[in-house]
């Protein structure tokens, strides 16, 4: 077994035997794991192991089984994430979708740098519904889908107002609306802001703010492109799903206008 230092992200822990646990972390430097923790009740490592902790590990990594976990510190809790549903459960679907996105073992620091940026925009007071939007237009291509959102599938060019065509999986110009009846009908800002999400920096991030409206529109696009070519159902999504059925009675009134 090899020993090594890493920054990790718990994704979840779960019950094993009487008082053991199963715990998987997603770590910098050794991918996702699966760690064993022998009477996790009265050990020291409880608190390392809630779900969305952040910190640095010391652990042995077993190639062919469970690993171990020797030590840890920094740790970091999400402490706003926590204390509002909306965002824990936007935050819990973030961690379930790196978490099937990614075969375990894979080494993927870029992947792990971008989850736990969101987390900390998420938890400074980011809108998390845009944040959650541009980790799963960007995660596509680890689920192996490749989509262009910047020109006409059929004659390429770029800047207009855009369709979506399941046909051609791609976008459709005004020129070329009618090659597909079945065309989607969007909002051409709809596959504008996908294009933009698809390569957003992390300072765009932080300015990006829309109405409710077009939040509205982005949802259910980015659904219908899930269902379509990721074809993935997390029960941590179906919560959020429920949970802006019957959310918007609890939800704070803002005051005045919309963000
Ligand atoms: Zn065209």
């Amino acid at each position: 077994m090899e020993r090594i230092e890493t920054r990790g992200l718990v994704l979840y822990n779960r019950n094993f035997r009487e008082d053991d646990k199963l715990v998987k972390i997603f770590t910098e430097k050794a991918g996702k794991r699966m760690f064993f923790v022998k009477h996790a009740s009265k050990s020291k490592l409880v608190v390392s192991i809630q779900p969305m902790t952040y910190a640095d590990f010391i652990v042995k990594i077993n190639e062919d089984g469970l690993s171990y976990i020797e030590d840890f510190h920094q740790v970091q809790a999400f402490k706003q994430i926590n204390q509002d549903i909306f965002r824990l459960s936007y935050a819990t679907y973030v961690l379930a979708l790196a978490d099937a996105c990614l075969q375990d073992k894979v080494y993927d620091p870029a992947l792990f740098a971008f989850l736990v940026k969101t987390l900390d925009l998420m938890e400074a007071g980011l809108d998390y519904e845009v944040l959650t939007n541009i980790f799963e237009i960007q995660l596509l291509g680890r689920f192996g889908v490749s989509l262009n959102f910047h020109e006409c599938a059929i004659c390429h060019r770029v800047g207009l107002p855009f369709d979506f065509s399941y046909r051609y999986a791609g976008l459709l110009c005004p020129q070329h609306y009618h090659q597909d009846e079945r065309r989607l009908h969007l909002d051409p800002n709809v596959p504008y802001l996908i294009e933009r999400f698809q390569a957003i920096s992390f300072d765009e991030l932080e300015t990006i703010s829309l109405k409710e409206e077009m939040k509205q529109k982005l949802r259910l696009f980015i659904d219908q492109i899930y269902e379509e070519y990721v074809g993935i159902h997390l029960k941590s999504k179906k919560f959020i799903d429920d949970l802006s059925s019957w959310g918007q009675i609890m939800k704070p009134r803002e005051t005045g206008e919309e963000k």
